[in-house]
Formats: C-alpha cells, sequence, structure tokens
C-alpha cells in the first residue's frame, strides 16, 4: 500500500492537510523529523502512516495516559493492531501485551516514558524491529519549555541503546527557537527535517472579555449551547470545584476534573466529557492534554492562563473537527495577581534552586506577554501567531477585535444620569439596583427603599438592563467609578466622575448587530440538520452498546458530510470524509438503512 492508499482506506481521508504528506515522505523514507504542529492540525496521521508503510514495529512514546487510550481505540477501530503499556494495565494485561508485542501482533505501541526502563519492555525491544520511535509532546524534554519532564531526559539513551538505531520523529506544538533546539538535542535527533506548519486555526473564534460578573457571563454564553460540549477552564482547583457546583445546581450537564481529586475519580470525569454523557468539563490546566474529543464547540478561560503557550494549548481542544467554535477569555488584573502568586508557589522537587529561578524567570515573562495579549486591541489572531514567530494578517475578520459590524453609541449624557443617581443614594447601590432603578423596575428591594419615587426612576427605560447594565460597567472600567466589595458591592464615585463629558471623557458603547452565534452559525457548513440529528442518535446508541465514545464510531465532522452526500452504497459512503474501509465494514450498512429510511421519509 502507499501512503495515499493508507489515508483512504485505513483513516478515510481524501487528501493530505498541508505539511502531513512531506513528513510522511521524510519518515518513510529514513529522515528523522521534528515537527511544529498546532492542536489539531492532524499530527497522529504523519507517523500512523509512515509506522503502517515501513517494516517492524513503532513505537510512539507519550506522556498522556489518555491520549494513549483515545489514539489507540481509534486505530483499533479501523483495523489497525495497537496496543498502549502504561499505568492503566494490570500486572497480568501489561505481560500480555508485552508477549503480544514480541510476537510481532502490533504494529503500532504506545508507551509513557516511565515504562521506557522497565526490564520486560527493554528486553522486547531489544528482540523486536523498531523502525520508528515517534516522541510526542517533544518539548516536555526541554526545560525551556512549560511541561518539563524528567522521565523524557532518558529518551536518548533508550534509543541509543536499542541494536540498530530506530528513525526518530518527535511532535510539539511549542514553537519557540530554545525548546526546538533542546529537542533536537536532547532527543539526539539525527540531522532532522524540521517543519514548523501555521499555527492559525481559522475555525475559532477569539474574544477577550473584562466581565464585571464572570458567572453572569458565563450563564449567558452556556444558554447558547444547550447540547453541544465545552470546555471551562480555571487557573485553581478552588474556583474550579465552585463553578462546577455551580453549574450543577442551575442544572447543566457538567463534570470536573483537576489535580485534587482521587485517581478513579478523574478518570471517570473525564470519561463522562469524552463519552457525551456530561457536556461541560470544568477543569484546571491539567484537563485535556491530548484528548482528541472532536466535537468541542466552546473553550471558556474563566480565569487568564499564565502563558500564551497554554492559552492557545486550551483554546486548541476546540473544533479540532475543523468546525467553527468559539473561544472566550475572562480577564482581570486579579488574574494577572492571582498568576503571580501561582508562579512563585510552583516547586518541582526534581529541581535545584538554580533550575527553578531559570523556570520562575521565563515564567513571569510569559505571563506578561499574555496579559499585553488581554489588553491588546489589536486582532487577536495576529497576536497569537506573531507571538509564536509567524507572519499574519493585520486583520483575521474573525475575532472580537476585528468585528466591524457595530456602530459606536455616545452615551455620555446617560452616563451622568447614573452618576447622579449615585450621588442621590449616597453611594449605597448596587450595580444590579442601580439598573434596576434606572430602567423603572419595580422590585420588592425598590419598593422597600422607596426608590419609586425617586427623581431617577425610569429615566433609562427606553434601553434594556443590559444596555444600562453595560454603561455602569464602562464608568467602572473607564475609571469613574468602582465597586465597593468591602460595602456590599455598592457603587461609588471615583475624583474622576468630574471630567465626564469634558474633551475625551465621553462613555462611548459599541453596539454590535450581529450576535456571535449568528456569525459562527453563518461560517459553518451548512448539513441536513434533520438528517444529521437522526445519524447522532444512531451514533449515540451504537456507542452505548459498544460502550465506547461516540467520536471514536464517527466524529462530527464526518456525520455532516455523511448528512451532506446521503450515501445509499458501499461507493458512495466511503466518499465521506473519515470512512475508511474497515468502518464502513463495521457500521457502512446501518447507516445506509438510517439514510434510505430518511430518503423515503421525505420523498
Ligand atoms: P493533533 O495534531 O492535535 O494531534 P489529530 O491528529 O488528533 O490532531 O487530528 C485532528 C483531527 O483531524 C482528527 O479528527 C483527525 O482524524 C483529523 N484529520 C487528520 N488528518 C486529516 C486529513 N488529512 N483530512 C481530514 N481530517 C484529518
Amino acid at each position: 500500500m502507499d501512503k495515499y492508499t493508507v489515508l483512504k482506506n485505513i483513516f478515510g481521508y481524501d487528501t493530505f492537510r498541508t505539511g502531513q504528506e512531506e513528513i510522511i515522505d521524510k519518515i518513510s523514507t529514513g529522515t528523522d523529523v521534528l515537527a511544529v504542529m498546532p492542536t489539531g492540525a492532524g499530527k497522529s496521521v504523519c507517523y500512523q502512516i509512515p509506522a503502517l508503510l515501513l517494516d517492524g514495529i513503532s513505537i510512539v512514546i507519550s506522556p498522556l495516559i489518555s491520549l494513549m487510550t483515545d489514539q489507540v481505540m481509534n486505530l483499533v477501530q479501523n483495523g489497525v493492531r495497537a496496543a498502549y503499556i502504561n499505568s492503566f494495565l494490570s500486572e497480568k494485561q501489561f505481560y500480555k501485551a508485552m508477549d503480544n508485542a514480541e510476537k510481532g501482533i502490533y504494529k503500532i505501541i504506545y508507551v509513557a516514558p516511565e515504562r521506557l526502563e522497565t526490564e520486560r519492555f527493554i528486553s522486547f525491544a531489544m528482540r523486536s524491529k523498531i523502525s520508528l520511535v515517534c516522541v510526542d509532546e517533544a518539548h516536555c524534554v526541554s526545560q525551556w519549555g512549560q511541561d518539563f519532564r524528567p522521565s523524557y531526559m532518558k529518551i536518548a539513551s533508550f534509543i541509543n541503546s536499542l541494536p540498530s538505531r530506530p528513525i526518530v520523529a518527535a511532535f510539539t506544538a511549542t514553537a519557540t527557537e530554545r525548546v526546538k533546539k533542546d529537542i533536537v538535542k536532547l532527543l539526539g535527533l539525527k540531522n532532522p527535517f524540521v517543519e514548523t506548519l501555521s499555527f492559525n486555526r481559522e475555525n475559532l473564534y477569539i474574544e477577550v472579555r473584562r466581565p464585571l460578573n464572570r458567572k453572569r457571563e458565563l450563564l449567558e454564553i452556556l444558554q447558547r449551547y444547550k447540547d453541544e460540549s465545552g470546555i471551562i477552564y480555571c487557573l485553581t482547583r478552588k474556583t474550579t470545584d465552585e463553578i462546577y457546583e455551580f453549574l450543577e445546581n442551575k442544572g447543566y450537564s457538567v463534570t470536573n476534573y483537576h489535580a485534587g481529586l482521587p485517581d478513579e475519580q478523574r478518570r471517570q470525569n473525564q470519561e463522562d466529557f469524552i463519552y457525551d454523557r456530561k457536556k461541560i468539563a470544568v477543569a484546571t490546566n491539567a484537563f485535556g492534554m491530548g484528548i482528541d474529543k472532536p466535537n468541542v464547540r466552546f473553550v471558556i478561560n474563566y480565569n487568564m492562563p499564565k502563558s500564551i503557550e497554554e492559552y492557545y494549548q486550551e483554546i486548541g481542544r476546540a473544533g479540532r473537527d475543523g468546525l467553527e467554535s468559539e473561544c472566550i477569555l475572562f480577564f482581570a488584573d486579579e488574574d494577572v495577581r492571582l498568576n503571580k502568586f501561582l508562579i512563585e508557589k510552583n516547586s518541582n522537587e526534581e529541581l535545584s534552586e538554580e533550575e527553578k529561578e531559570k523556570i520562575r524567570k521565563e515564567d513571569f515573562k510569559r505571563l506578561y506577554k499574555i496579559r499585553d495579549f488581554a489588553y491588546y486591541d489589536g486582532c487577536l489572531r495576529e497576536y497569537i501567531l506573531n507571538y509564536f514567530n509567524e507572519k499574519a494578517r493585520p486583520k483575521c475578520n474573525h475575532c472580537a477585535n476585528c468585528r466591524d459590524d457595530f456602530e459606536l453609541y455616545d452615551v455620555t449624557l446617560e452616563a451622568k444620569s447614573v452618576v447622579a443617581l449615585i450621588k442621590d443614594n449616597g453611594e449605597r447601590l448596587a450595580k444590579a439596583r442601580l439598573v434596576e432603578v434606572l430602567c423603572g423596575i419595580e422590585t420588592e428591594f425598590v419598593q422597600k427603599r422607596g426608590l419609586e419615587f425617586s427623581a431617577y426612576f425610569g429615566v433609562l427605560s427606553r434601553f434594556s438592563p443590559d444596555i444600562v447594565d453595560d454603561i455602569i460597567r464602562r464608568l467602572i472600567s473607564g475609571g469613574y467609578a468602582y465597586i465597593d466589595e468591602e460595602d456590599y458591592y455598592s457603587v461609588k464615585l471615583k475624583y474622576e466622575h468630574k471630567y465626564l463629558g469634558y474633551g475625551e471623557n465621553k462613555i462611548v458603547l459599541r453596539m454590535y448587530k450581529t450576535p456571535v452565534s449568528q456569525i459562527i452559525k453563518n461560517r459553518s457548513l451548512s448539513p441536513n440538520k434533520a438528517l444529521l440529528e437522526i445519524l447522532k442518535e444512531k451514533r449515540s446508541i451504537l456507542a452505548k452498546q459498544e460502550k465506547i465514545p461516540a467520536v471514536n464510531i464517527f466524529n462530527d465532522a464526518t456525520l455532516r458530510d455523511m448528512s451532506k452526500k446521503m450515501p445509499i452504497n458501499k461507493e458512495m459512503f466511503l466518499e465521506v470524509s473519515g470512512v475508511g474501509v474497515a468502518k464502513y465494514k463495521k457500521y457502512g450498512d446501518i447507516f445506509i438503512d438510517v439514510i434510505k429510511q430518511f430518503k423515503e421519509g421525505n420523498a
């Protein structure tokens, strides 16, 4: 088989994505490779295809148990003989897998770096023909990167100890020059072909918000995603638990994930998310590294992460199926303070004081870069791509700062009414109360305080409460007022309010004409919606029967393509993107029946 046949018959794709073909060619013809690819670019195919083309066995070293399980499950579904070796396996399972490996039953073996050193693994490796060693998340070998793992330092000596040197291919999504140099040196790559792919992910809508009330904004976003999967990243375990409980109490289908949970619970929660039993995952950055869940429709960063690398990796988990997805970062200055605290506190016991200090300094530099991003007025995508040393158009037209479908409204006069009300009440009202009075809403609170008799009651009733709320927020973010957390969150005036209305001291609202949901919808493929729902339903029944994640049957992009092409025979079915021969054999007739019934019902 050649690479094109493998791509089509095994993975079900017609064409290679940018970069894939060249990487595959180099590996298959014996050249070491260092590939820097953003999440979702399609890295796995780059080493899985050579692994299938080469004689002998390929070893994939990966630090992430969840990724291994997932990848192996996908390979097996596609008819490839593969296995994983990690701490998930019982001793009996481990020895059984090693026996099979030695018999040459597997073509691809995923292994955790710690396992390379076990006696049984070494004895297998010494007696087998290992043609390719692929190192995933290769930046873990570098102390300059953000996920340094000492166990990665031993990979080079493992490779050198093999009877004949295999081809070595390293993959990472971290592109700094220093990290790249470290990877080449510390993994012992020989004259590698280095490929750095564009980090641009066109299907991600990017936005930074400065919410005054994060929970409220969170709920607003979630309302738009009733049945879709998404991840909410928080900085600390405490916030993760808090948001998880908050959403659970509101009746959302939600799970949580952080390093403080017992192993078994974490595994269960992660599975619930991957298997679509829970729609939303609230998590710290410990979650998701390597999770190939293609249908994550939104990622919300409830706090600002500590670096652009981390942020981009997190939002990269959205839209891996190539479909439109939304990424919103919540930011406030306190996020910078919290990150500083976490960086100071971070103590990896395996490192010397000197090493720790070195890492801390780098962490601070990275933190200031993401803070600047949060304040940036220009194209957000351009900022990120430039950060990764990539040239970009100055306007992507798919981030919040590039939108031009808005009109500016000068609401300085209205803002002055807000100021007058604040003064009139001795600066004792919280923001929500101010909105009630200004919009003329007679709540219990308003009546109890006799506020319906205030001269300001209803003066802004021609605006919706949301807009009045926005005006108050802008008074606060513009430095004319502040929220006094020590005094029941009442809104108080700063001295600067006296300048309001003079010169540049204006309050201007940006009113968008199109909601984000509409923008995303307009850019999405237009599948046959009714059929798509039926196909999803079928997939979910099969997934339950087989006890595997629904996306391991077909991912969302494949079902969409299927709903558009409506195949009713083998040839047509194999034309659907993501359908290989093995999957056709297993599921083809089942889905063809569903499509035929749908067509008859609609004839
Ligand atoms: P990552 O680079 O993050 O490891 P993956 O290898 O998981 O990305 O690929 C992301 C998604 O893209 C997967 O669903 C995969 O099946 C799909 N994919 C990979 N290569 C192609 C291709 N040539 N055509 C269409 N889809 C592809």
